[in-house]
């Protein structure tokens, strides 16, 4: 009885050790959210769910400003540190379970199952104005460009990626600071429907 409950004691441990190892492996060491390895396999997922039509998806890309510019006039940590306040003001403005993720340096993602449209901009858009409006420490002010897409039954996790981000570069052609919807540039003439995107491997 006392060796039964010794390997129920061990197997406990390992069992704990396992889940610990499975958070750090998906989690970025800088801002503690989700990192682009849980990115790839939750979007997969919701990719799966959107394709059965049980949830509506947006992929949204944010990119702060200039941010190279913080590090070259205030310095790498201060850059980190920003990276670290901007993550807190994502979470500030999304539910729980709009997930957040370091995509990688400067970029964030979000998956947000929201119903596509203007409540979905709104939310979008008041990160943006949150950014604008907070007094970094050191920095002082900062803003990013987002760009977002709707993930469609028929993408694959490159494709929906992409368009976000060529909604994020027209964003930057265009004074930054600004939320850009994929479609709605699109349904305006701004951008043009991209071809199903080849083999280039983003994840
Ligand atoms: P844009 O408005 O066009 O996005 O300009 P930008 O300066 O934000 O973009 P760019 O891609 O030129 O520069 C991104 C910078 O982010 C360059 C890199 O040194 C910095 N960076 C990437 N990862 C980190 C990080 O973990 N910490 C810090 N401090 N800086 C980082
Ligand atoms: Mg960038
Ligand atoms: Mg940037």
């Amino acid at each position: 009885a006392v060796a039964a409950a010794q390997n129920t004691k061990v197997l406990e441990s390992t069992m704990a050790d396992n889940r610990r190892l499975e958070v750090l492996a998906h989690t970025d060491p800088l801002t503690a959210v989700l990192n682009r390895r849980a990115l790839t396999e939750r979007l997969s997922s919701e990719l799966e769910r959107v394709k059965r039509y049980e949830t509506q998806v947006s992929l949204l890309l944010i990119d702060i400003d200039h941010f190279k510019r913080v590090n070259d006039t205030c310095g790498h940590l201060i850059g980190d540190e920003v990276l670290l306040l901007v993550s807190r003001l994502m979470r500030a403005s999304f539910r729980f379970h709009d997930r957040l993720y370091r995509f990688g340096g400067e970029e964030f993602v979000v998956l947000m199952r929201c119903a596509h449209g203007e409540a979905a901009k709104v939310a979008f858009e008041r990160l943006r104005m949150l950014v604008e409006r907070y007094a970094f420490p050191q920095a002082g002010h900062i803003t990013v460009s987002i760009g977002y897409t709707e993930v469609r039954p028929v993408d694959t996790p490159n494709a929906a990626f992409e368009r976000a981000d060529r909604a994020v570069y027209y964003a930057k052609a265009h004074g930054r600071n600004l939320v850009c919807s994929h479609s709605e540039l699109v349904a305006r003439g701004e951008l043009v429907e991209g071809k199903t995107v080849n083999d280039v491997e983003l994840f």
